[in-house]
Order: structure tokens, then C-alpha cells, then sequence
């Protein structure tokens, strides 16, 4: 579904990734592991082309999001960003919608689907997340693992191929994280393709197929999470794991 080959990005002088490369299967779940300035962020957004790559391959469901120095452009772009739903840290709904209309509204925009039909897919999504009961309810009144729950049903709305997560749980406390992460692992059973970069470590391990360990915008070592966790082959990997169970 997903494949990365010898992906490289710098900012200027700063050499971030180097030599990435990856390949997510239909259904598989990749956790991301990795100091903080390691490159995670920037190769999951170089994967829908929030940043374009300075070399490399990528290519998602069949469509080149970058090849020959050159990222998809006009309608390779917009097939690009409707096949890979990104969830950030940052929670970000739009205020002035209800909760029902931040789901159903990209349908009707990017997808064409009439106001109604948008609606009864919304309400089923929001029951998927858990926040039916929430679905009038403005984005102000909601707690911050609610309106992360939002944002996910809003990105499963575009049916996408594909959801990149970039620690979609940082900013929220304890039991909002276990709401998401819940939902994620729901997602993750549904068959969801997913690449999810996270420093909770013990949800990594429970949910992945494949665990990447990357240090200074390499992948040091992969494995499933038995192998990652039981018999770490990188020091820094053991020392990562150490430090974050
Ligand atoms: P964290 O765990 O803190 O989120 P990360 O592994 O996601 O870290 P990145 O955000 O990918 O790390 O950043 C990798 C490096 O690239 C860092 O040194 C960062 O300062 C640099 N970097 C990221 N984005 C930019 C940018 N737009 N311009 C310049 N440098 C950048
Ligand atoms: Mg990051």
C-alpha cells in the first residue's frame, strides 16, 4: 500500500532523513519509535507531501506521491491526500462547526456526497469513535481525547487508504489518551492500514505488526514486537525502551 525507498529530506544544511526506506502492507499497523528530533514527524509528512522530499521514492495505493526529485501535483495530489488521513498532536476541528458538520462537511466538499448522506455517514462514524451523543455539540464544549475522536472520524470520512498518526495523544491526559487509543486499536482490528508514531511505547508494542526503531532520520532496526521488545539488537533501541516502560 505504502512503499518509501531511500528517502532523504533536509532543511538547508540539516540532513533530517537519510535513507528511509518502508513498505506497509494492506492491514498493517507500523509503529514509530525514536528520539524526539530523530525525523518521525517529517517522514510521515513527507508521505502526503506536507514536506516534499529532497530525494527518494514514495509511492501510496498505486499513486507516485514523489519520484525524480518531484512530488504529484493537480489531481495525483489530491488522490494523494485522499488516500493518507493524517492525525496531529495539535487538535484541530474546525470551532465554528458543530461536531456532526466537521465530519460530514469534507464529504460534501472533497467528495461530492450530498448534505444528507454526509450526515447519516457522520452519525455512523461518530458512533464508531464513541461521540454520538456529542454530535450537536460545538467543538468548545468537548474535551481535548473528544475532539481528537472528531478529527479521526472526519479522516475516516475521506475512506482512506491509508492514517498516519503523529503522537495523536500527547496533548492529552491520561484517560482521553485511552479513549483514543482505544479507537486506534479498534481501527487497527477493522484492518486499517496505519503508521502511527507514538511515545506510548507498551500501546507500540500491543497493537503494531511492524515496530521501526529510527535514530538521526535512519531506521536503525525493525522487527515485530517481540523481537523489538524481547531482543532488541541497538543499544539505542534498548536504551529508548528502557526509558519509555
Ligand atoms: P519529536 O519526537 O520531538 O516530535 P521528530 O522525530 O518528530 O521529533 P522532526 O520533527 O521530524 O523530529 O524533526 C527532525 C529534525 O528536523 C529536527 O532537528 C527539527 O528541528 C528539524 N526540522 C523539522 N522541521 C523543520 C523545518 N520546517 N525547518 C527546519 N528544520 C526542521
Ligand atoms: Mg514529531
Amino acid at each position: 500500500t505504502i512503499q518509501i525507498r531511500d528517502l532523504h529530506k533536509s532543511f538547508g544544511d540539516l540532513h533530517v532523513l537519510r535513507g528511509v526506506d518502508l513498505d506497509v502492507q494492506p492491514g498493517e499497523v507500523v509503529a514509530v519509535l525514536g528520539r524526539s528530533g530523530s525525523g518521525k514527524s517529517t517522514m510521515l509528512r513527507c508521505v502526503n507531501l506536507l514536506e516534499t522530499p529532497t530525494s527518494g521514492t514514495i509511492t501510496v495505493g498505486g499513486t507516485t506521491a514523489f519520484a525524480h526529485r518531484k512530488p504529484a501535483k493537480g489531481r495525483d495530489l489530491v488522490a494523494l491526500r485522499r488516500k493518507v488521513g493524517m492525525l496531529f498532536q495539535a487538535l484541530n476541528v474546525f470551532p465554528h462547526l458543530s461536531v456532526v458538520e466537521n465530519v460530514a462537511l469534507p464529504m460534501v466538499r472533497s467528495l461530492g456526497t450530498g448534505h444528507e448522506e454526509a450526515v447519516d455517514t457522520a452519525i455512523r462514524l461518530l458512533g464508531k469513535v464513541g461521540l454520538v451523543e456529542k454530535a450537536l455539540s460545538m467543538p468548545g464544549q468537548l474535551s481535548g481525547g473528544q475532539l481528537q475522536r472528531v478529527a479521526l472520524a472526519r479522516a475516516l470520512a475521506m475512506n482512506p487508504l491509508a492514517l498516519l498518526f503523529d503522537e495523536p495523544t500527547s496533548a492529552l491526559d491520561p484517560e482521553s489518551t485511552m479513549d483514543v487509543l482505544n479507537v486506534m486499536k479498534d481501527l487497527s482490528a477493522e484492518g486499517m492500514t496505519m503508521i502511527i508514531v507514538t511515545h506510548e511505547v507498551k500501546f507500540a508494542l500491543d497493537v503494531a505488526d511492524t515496530v521501526l526503531m529510527i535514530a538521526d532520520g535512519k531506521v536503525i532496526e525493525r522487527g515485530t514486537p517481540a523481537q523489538i521488545s524481547e531482543n532488541p539488537q541497538e543499544q539505542l533501541t534498548r536504551k529508548f525502551l528502557a526509558e519509555h516502560t
